[in-house]
């Protein structure tokens, strides 16, 4: 079949979710058997969201190949289970930068360089990348910004002339908000009417409208959207607020999203979507009546997009371990040696956040103390597994001025350093270690048992690394690497044996972990919290 492209807009205001129903339609074309991408443009100037400062954009998402991501593909990821690439998320920044290359080569041979066509034509190409390699039968094109923005015409206009070349190889849903006034008790189409009016004006009539909303929008009012906006009356959807995130696709489908998109791409032969692995997930997530309680200390506390995936990774693993998930964000700045057992001590495991930077840095290494001194299930991620090695220099080891190079580059004892290649390195975007390698474990140990395998691939952002001039002083006290990459034998993991659980990875497993096939280590780590609280619970006779 030929590869069918879905463009996702969004009208009134942002923040609608056009990720989730973006990922919930990719959900179930997946389960129907086709093959699905979801590409995600950005209408900012950045080349991508790497340099971005959390409280700006959120968790900053990596792929396999490097690529440093909006936050969204770590959605599309763990709701269709299909790894994406560097090709599924393209910012204005770079459509600029490709376009201003290609001129200084000489590639537009002295043509004045203009938005439209050369700009549009740089979206398109872009588009088509995905559908070119023969991979997918279904490529949903989510355009990130509002309708109406300055920033996301050139898309739009890319949009609206290839909806014009592929004819029926291309729908558009439109995502739009329908208010509730509470004092006059109503709910408000207008801004609806509005939104899709703009597309229209832009040249784009689309073809499904999904509507957000808190209230449950009645079947007259969605015929009357359907009438103002030339859309088929069962092609308005409504997206009433859901406890989780993870029903949406269900809620999609019970309104036939699924079939309406098939239908107007002229896809016949479609059988049902597969949903029932989904539906176990969701059916352990609603019967679930204990509860395990985890800390994350972190210094976004206020800002739980930031550890978007980490989030996700943990209500994954409490669900398929029958359990709720209690999730405490802890303000690593407020976490001090005279207060750590107050603040950790109702926890039955406990994250160490990944980041960047001095702010928050000894909180966590107070938090990790208590926590190894009191056997908690401790898991470090990234900044989190260093800051495990650096407070164990420091207690363990004797080290007192034991430290990363990135917190303190004069440190007596840099048992974190800057990675050899970093060292050449100036410019901040795009340059850490980046994407997925390949990591060795060492036989019997958490890791490998965790696994089930002495060899896995995950995903990386960082520049600095374990000091391997250190390894046998930490191995005779007692942290044992567990976890090296074969060609460099830089040490990705590192846990004390004989814990309960305490481990760190200088990967980031929350980026592989989806609803179909969650981490290995996350599930692990779940089991030994939930080990402690059964035991911690349970009275001694
Ligand atoms: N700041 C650390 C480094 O660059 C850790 C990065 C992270 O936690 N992602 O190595």
């Amino acid at each position: 079949m030929e590869p069918k492209y879905i463009f996702v807009t969004g009208g009134v205001v942002s923040s609608l979710g056009k990720g989730i129903i973006s990922a919930s339609l990719a959900c179930l074309l997946k389960a129907r058997g086709y093959r699905v991408t979801i590409q995600k443009f950005d209408p900012y100037i950045n080349i991508d969201p790497g340099t971005l400062n959390p409280y700006e954009h959120g968790e900053c998402y990596v792929t396999t190949d490097g690529r440093e991501t909006d936050l969204d593909l770590g959605h599309y990821e763990r709701f269709t289970n299909v790894r994406t690439t560097k090709a599924n998320n393209i910012t204005t920044g770079r459509i600029y930068q490709n376009v201003i290359d290609k001129e200084r080569r000489g590639d537009f041979l002295g043509k004045t360089v203009q938005i439209v066509p050369h700009i549009t034509d740089e979206i398109k190409r872009n588009i088509k990348l995905l559908g070119n390699t023969g991979n997918y039968d279904f490529i949903i094109t989510e355009i990130g910004g509002t309708v109406g923005d300055i920033e996301s015409l050139p898309f739009l206009e890319a949009v609206r002339q290839l909806r014009w070349e592929l004819e029926d190889n291309s729908l558009c849903i439109h995502l739009t908000y329908v208010p509730y006034l509470h004092a006059a008790k109503e709910l408000k189409t207008k801004p609806t009417q509005h939104s899709v009016k703009k597309l229209q004006e832009l040249g784009i009539q689309p073809d499904v409208l999904i509507l957000r909303t808190e209230h449950d929008i009645p079947t007259s009012m969605r015929r009357k959207i359907a009438q103002f906006c030339n859309v088929s009356a069962d092609a308005v959807i409504q997206s009433i607020d859901l406890p989780s995130i993870y029903e949406v696709p269900v809620a999609m489908h019970n309104q036939h999203l699924d079939d309406i998109i098939l239908r107007k791409t002229g896809v016949t032969d479609a059988d049902e979507p597969h949903m029932a692995p989904w539906l176990a997930f969701l059916d352990k997530m609603h019967n679930a009546t204990e509860t395990v309680r985890i800390g994350l200390v972190g210094k976004y506390v206020e800002l739980q997009d930031a550890y978007k995936s980490i989030n996700e990774s943990l209500l994954q693993a409490a669900t398929y371990c029958d359990h709720r998930l209690d999730l405490v964000f802890i303000h690593s700045e407020k976490i001090n040696d005279s207060n750590a057992e107050e603040i950790l001590s109702g926890m039955y495991g406990v994250i160490i956040a990944p980041g960047f930077g001095q702010r928050g840095i000894e909180g966590k290494f107070s938090a990790l103390k208590w926590c190894r001194e009191h056997d908690i299930p401790t898991f470090g991620i990234c900044l989190g597994m260093q800051c495990m090695v650096i407070e164990f220099a420091r207690n363990v080891l004797g080290l007192k001025d034991a430290n990363s190079t990135e917190m303190n580059p004069s440190t007596a004892a840099n048992v974190i350093d800057l990675m050899e290649e970093q060292k050449s390195i100036s410019n901040l975007g795009g340059t850490m270690r980046l994407g997925a390698y390949e990591c060795r474990l060492t036989p019997g140990s958490l890791a490998a048992k965790a696994y089930g395998s002495d060899s896995v691939s995950e995903r990386h952002r960082h520049r600095f690394e374990f000091n391997s001039d250190y390894r046998v002083d930490f191995e005779k006290a007692g942290m044992a690497c567990v976890g090296e990459n074969p060609d460099t034998h830089l040490v990705e993991i590192v846990e004390i044996p004989g814990k309960r659980w305490f481990l760190g990875t200088q990967y980031h497993p929350e980026y592989t972990s989806t609803v179909l096939s969650p981490s290995p280590l996350f599930i692990s780590f779940m089991r030994a919290a939930i080990a402690y609280a059964t035991e911690k619970t349970t009275p001694v006779h």
